[in-house]
């Protein structure tokens, strides 16, 4: 079986829509810690498993012996490392055939706040001893494109990121790489940096903004104490604003801009760009 744990999130999602492309309902499980969420997925006939990352217990029966599972890395910042022990031993336990993790861009040499849980979790992976898949995901590009309400109501991307560039690609690309080293073969303890085709920056974002919006957007780069300060007065508990602060910096010290061409490679086409986000996103506005 083919096994996909936070098939319930907005990545998840997208990885069991390409696997239901490739390979029969049947052979595809999804790891889901609440069944209601995923009625739909049953539907399409995936098999429902339940493991809760937190919960070690509800993780006893989640794999079985030769499933190639991809963990999809918990949302809950500062417990993942607990989280995602608890899943690696489980999968240890079952014997599982592959197991393939959603990292971060640049693995250990990513040396910002919210990075370290990931680079811990690779090493717990090797230490393992499971074939593995490190797939180290650059930025989302909904990561902006899903927040333009207050860009549009100020005129303006603000952020604390200078000069800097992101390479990001949609959650879409990143899900069809995961696909590939799912349903393919020869994939086995191989590493990819992915990111999207193009490293874009700020300016040039505002820029496709107003182009697109027929208004004036422009780039408003702040210190990072304003950013702090913005991020909290828009009401983000101060631990999280402190963490997207911590990532401008790792961004406008080049951390995100690695265009290494892996991502275009294991899903045998470009990159979605930028732009494709931007327009999809105004739609929806
Ligand atoms: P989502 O928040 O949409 O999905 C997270 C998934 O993880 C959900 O299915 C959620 O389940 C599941 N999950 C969270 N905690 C647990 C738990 N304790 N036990 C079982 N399942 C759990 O995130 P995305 O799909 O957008 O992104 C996937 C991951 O990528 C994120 O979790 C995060 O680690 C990372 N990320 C990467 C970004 C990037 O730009 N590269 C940006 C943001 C996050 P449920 O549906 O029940 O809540």
């Amino acid at each position: 079986m083919i096994v996909v744990t936070g098939a319930t999130g907005h990545l998840g999602r997208h990885v069991i829509d390409g696997l239901l492309e490739k390979v029969p309902a049947d052979r595809v499980a999804a790891v889901v810690r609440d069944k209601e969420k995923a009625t739909d997925l049953a539907a399409r006939g995936v098999e429902l498993r339940i493991g809760d990352y937190s919960r070690p217990e509800t993780l006893a029966g989640t794999f079985g012996a030769g499933d190639r599972v991809l963990l999809i890395s918990g949302s809950e910042v500062g417990r993942r490392v607990a989280q995602h022990t608890a899943v690696i031993d489980a999968a240890r336990t079952a014997g599982v055939a592959l197991l393939a993790y959603t990292g971060i861009l640049g693995g250990p040499d990513a040396d910002f706040e919210l990075a370290a849980e990931h680079k811990v979790t690779e090493q717990l992976i090797l230490d393992s001893g499971l074939p593995y898949v490190f797939l180290r995901n650059g930025w989302y590009h909904e990561n902006y494109t899903e927040n333009l309400a207050p860009v549009l109501e100020h005129g303006a991307v603000v952020n604390s990121a200078g000069d800097g560039r992101v390479a990001s690609a949609s959650r879409a690309d990143y899900a069809a790489a995961a696909v590939t080293v799912l349903t393919g073969d020869g994939f086995e303890n191989q590493v990819y940096e992915l990111s999207g085709d193009v490293a874009w920056s700020f300016t040039e974002y505002a820029a496709e903004l107003s182009r697109q919006t027929g208004r004036e957007i422009g780039y408003a780069d702040v210190p990072a104490a304003d950013n702090l300060a913005i991020l909290t007065g828009a009401g983000l508990p101060e631990p999280m604003a402190a963490i997207l602060v911590d990532v401008d910096a790792a961004i406008a010290r080049g951390l995100l801009a690695t265009t290494s061409g892996d991502l275009a490679r294991l899903i045998d086409r470009p990159t979605t760009p930028i732009a494709e986000a931007v327009a999809g996103a105004l739609k929806d506005q």
